[in-house]
């Protein structure tokens, strides 16, 4: 029994309220405290999913609507609790300042905050962004990338993979063929073979849990995907995000 409660209480969980171009967030909850990214929801599916007093940063990677919504970020900076991501969303900031501003992390250099230390990393989209690599004594390492057209990292240990896998290049050219509109950008996003590229360069045996992000509503196949990467990661776990109105959780 004592043994069980000690593994409860170093157990990290990552909620997942949002995934897609509908709204993006994502809350890693330890023991005492937590760490949100994204802000591409209403403020009050934060409050509803976590305890914001133990809130202690929340990093955006671009100013897209779906990742950054600025009444959000006031919300949370009313609160006491900083928001970070590059000049670039920072510029974009519409609400008022007189809670602060949105801090500027510079590319590749790490801050800490709490128990969490951050290093931005470089993704190429329509907007400046940011991957995030977070580490934690309770959960490791875990790296965190959207809305990028490639990810040319190489990252060791990585424990928790957050990588984008919004389409498949097959399924738009069926539904071209079939007359069907393809709304998704798929020359901005990575598609489901450069995220198993990625994740093959990246995964080892440390690696315990592999989430697929922001997948195109009509132009995915999030079994299929699921698939592909279960055959390069054995080894881990493989998890697609689909909140669907609920809060998925995900332990660390
Ligand atoms: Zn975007």
């Amino acid at each position: 029994m004592r043994c069980l409660l000690k593994q409860k209480k170093n157990m990290s969980v990552l909620k997942i309220i949002g995934s897609g171009s509908e709204g993006n967030g994502y809350i890693i909850e330890c023991t005492d405290e937590n760490i949100v990214i994204e802000l591409g929801m209403p403020f009050r599916q934060y409050v509803m999913a976590t305890d914001i007093s133990k809130t202690r940063a929340c990093l955006v990677s671009h100013k897209h609507g779906d990742h950054f919504i600025s009444r959000t970020a006031e919300r949370f900076m009313k609160f006491g609790v900083p928001v970070m991501s590059n000049a670039d969303t920072a510029s974009s900031y519409t609400g008022k300042d007189v809670f602060g501003c949105i801090k500027v992390l510079e590319e590749q250099k790490p801050v800490k905050t709490g128990g969490f230390t951050i290093r931005p990393i470089r993704l190429e989209h329509s907007a400046d962004n940011y991957g995030y690599i977070i580490t934690h004594q309770e959960f490791g390492k875990l790296v965190f990338a959207t809305d990028t057209t490639c990810f040319p990292y190489k990252i060791k240990n990585i424990n928790h993979l957050l990588i984008e896998a919004n389409y498949s290049p097959d399924i738009i050219i069926d539904g071209k063929l079939s007359g069907k509109e393809n709304r998704s950008k798929f020359n901005d996003h990575l598609s489901i073979k450069q995220s198993v590229d990625a994740i093959a360069e990246n995964v080892s045996e440390r690696t315990k849990n592999i989430v697929l992000i922001h997948l195109s509503d009509s132009n995915s196949d999030a079994s299929a995907f699921c698939r592909a990467v279960t055959g390069i990661a054995p080894q881990s776990k493989v998890y697609i995000a689909d909140p669907r109105n609920k809060i998925q959780e995900i332990y660390l």
